[in-house]
């Protein structure tokens, strides 16, 4: 029978089997990036959130998760205005944050 809608495909993650190495080594270099509430001020302030989905709550928890893909999307639609460090709630240096996964990404190839 055609309902007109289909179940949306799960999207529970396995903690036990993703790779959250990268996001341990940020936090031993930005222990700021664990402090995050996920309160979204930062997408709400982002410049270039509308068009790209830029988020820097997003890409945190991507990076938890294990969504490398989704980090490095995000990672090259942010123009590094420093707008979300501005207004994060609890002082974490946002801009910097995004700039040290860059460089960690650096050194990620072949492991996304
Ligand atoms: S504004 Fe700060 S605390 Fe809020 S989601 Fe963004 S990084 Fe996390
Ligand atoms: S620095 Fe990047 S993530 Fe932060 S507000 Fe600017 S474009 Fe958005």
């Amino acid at each position: 029978m055609d309902f007109g809608f289909n179940l949306s495909p799960s999207s529970a993650v396995e903690l036990d089997k993703v790779d959250t190495s990268l996001f341990r080594e940020l936090c031993r270099i930005e222990p700021g990036a664990r402090t995050c509430i996920g309160c979204g001020s930062c997408s709400a302030t982002c410049t270039a959130s509308e068009h790209s989905g830029m988020s820097v709550r997003k890409l945190l928890l991507s990076l938890q998760r294990g969504k490398m893909r989704d980090v490095e999307k995000m990672l090259t639609c942010c123009m590094l205005c420093g707008k979300c460090t501005m207004v994060c709630p609890r002082g974490i240096n946002t801009r910097r944050i995004i700039l040290t996964v860059c460089r960690l990404y650096e050194n990620v190839e072949g492991r996304i």
